[in-house]
């Protein structure tokens, strides 16, 4: 039969390649790492995970991507099913150990007789045969040159900033404090969910005159050509210095307001302006600096960070950046079967769709695989129904979404159809209980529809 060609073994790629192979269709992986990296990755196994060890939430009765999950095992997906082997403790989480995860996502497929991996970039759109585009946000620029010139205006790049993460046993807690603006939060974990770091106004003006004197780095090497000559940031992720460029005072009544916090070591005292860090893993070993994405070379960034009162020996886990992030318009561009309407022999699959996120990535990459390989058999699948997570997600980026303000998306009950509330207004953990309800009996009878 037809092979299906599959560009890039990220969490889509890999998927989509297991589940296409499961179906008795061979497929080639066209992985360019290692010979070809991204700023991310560092390795060159499959289904690397760039940034965070976590899939989030496993609550499959009351949290949207728990529901995703849930729905992933009952259809044999590989991402889920080596998570589940190499799961970590992290409360209701499912964090894993990233490695050796991502070694055997590579193993397993290698070892699949109809499975092979080539290492090459491939930097045009074919015009022939089966193949799904599983790129990522970091795909590759000539490859993301040819998809802009396939599609159109409708092709985006945006810029993306990631601020710092803090190992959280590096700050000083005789400085800091911890506690939520205003003391929110329903239990004692929740209103101690911020660590924070106080700045009198001597320090927040040198902390201010070196932000401003500090180096920025370009964007990395290999995004210039594709950097846009006005870089759209997007409101609310500002870079630090580009805020303080503003005025003496943005920071302070930005990411850096005081309001509603007590210095716990010192009450007497009000901070002239506070950094907030906000715990990054279930762990609690990282935090990530609360709105301090930075473009700051890494040496001067660590310098600057460091005369933050509290962060004098901070040590870093990630720095601050940007990066590219590279997505269609798929509500314009792509058929109900993830398919590019102006050429079909070619899905999108992952983070190019315009979804976020690992779990809602290795998701559509299930997804595209199911359906690229029932074309070649020779049958058709239909999406699976969109009161389930992964019909709701496949449905919003295809067409239910705004195409004019089309962003990258997390799944959540706001894209599933709403459940009629007979009987009053139900609580919303009875609500949600309600939707993973009603979306597994769907999904399960999807499964079993397909044999
Ligand atoms: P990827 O997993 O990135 O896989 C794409 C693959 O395609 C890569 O292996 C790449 O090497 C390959 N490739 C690219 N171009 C070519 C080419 N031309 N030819 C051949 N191969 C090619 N999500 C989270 O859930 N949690 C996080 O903490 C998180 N942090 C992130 C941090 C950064 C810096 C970035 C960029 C993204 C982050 N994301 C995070 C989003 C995450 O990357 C994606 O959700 C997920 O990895 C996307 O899966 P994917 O399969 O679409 O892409």
């Amino acid at each position: 039969g037809e092979t299906l060609h599959i560009i890039g073994g990220g969490m889509a790629g890999s998927e989509a390649a297991w589940q296409a192979a499961n179906m008795g269709v061979s497929v080639v992986i066209h992985e360019m790492r290692p010979k070809t990296g991204t700023f991310a990755h560092r390795t060159g196994h499959l289904a690397e995970m760039v940034c965070s060890n976590s899939f989030r939430s496993d609550d499959h009765e009351r949290n949207a991507v728990g529901l995703l999950h849930w729905e992933m095992r009952q259809a044999g997906g590989l991402i889920i099913d080596t998570a589940d082997s190499h799961r970590l403790p992290a409360g209701s989480a499912l964090a894993v150990d990233r490695d050796p995860f991502a070694e055997s996502v590579t193993a397993r497929l290698l070892a699949h007789p109809l499975v092979s991996v080539t290492g090459d970039e491939v930097t045009g759109l074919p015009s022939s045969g089966h193949w799904i585009v599983a790129t990522g946000p970091l795909t590759s620029p000539p490859l993301a040159a040819a998809i802009r010139a396939a599609t159109g205006a409708d092709a985006l790049a945006f810029f993306d900033a990631i601020a710092p993460i803090v190992y959280a046993e590096s700050v000083d807690m005789s400085v800091a404090w911890r506690q939520s603006r205003y003391d929110k939060g329903e239990t004692e974990e929740e209103r101690t969910a911020y660590v924070n770091c106080p700045l009198d106004r001597e320090r927040y003006e040198a902390f201010l005159d070196a932000l401003l004197a500090a180096e920025t780095a370009a964007f990395h090497s290999g995004e210039e050509s594709s950097a846009p000559d006005a870089t759209p940031y997007f409101d609310g992720c500002l870079p630090i210095e580009v805020m303080a460029e503003r005025g003496r005072d943005t920071l302070r009544f930005g990411p850096m307001k005081p309001v509603g916090l007590t210095n716990a070591h010192r009450p007497e005292t009000k901070p002239y302006a506070v950094v907030q860090l906000r715990r990054d893993n279930a762990l609690g070993t990282l935090y990530n600096i609360v709105g301090f994405q930075t473009k700051m070379k890494y040496g001067a960034q660590t310098d600057v960070l460091r005369m933050i009162p509290g962060l004098e020996a901070a040590r870093f886990a990630r720095l601050g950046g940007m990066h590219r992030n590279t997505f269609i318009n798929s509500p314009t561009l792509l058929d109900g079967a993830m398919r590019l309407k102006a050429r079909p022999n070619i899905r999108f699959a992952g983070q190019i769709t315009g979804v976020e996120g690992y779990v809602e990535s290795a998701a559509m990459g299930l997804l595209a695989g199911r359906m690229a390989a029932a074309e070649i058999l020779g049958r058709g699948i239909p999406p699976p129904p969109p009161d389930t997570a992964m019909g709701a997600l496949v449905t919003h980026i295809t067409g239910g979404a705004e195409a004019k303000t089309f962003q990258p998306m997390n799944v959540n009950f706001g894209l599933f159809p709403p459940i009629d509330a007979k009987g009053g207004r139900r609580g919303r953990k009875d609500r949600y209980k309600a939707y993973t309800d009603r979306a597994k009996s769907a999904f399960s009878q999807w499964v079993a529809e397909q044999g």
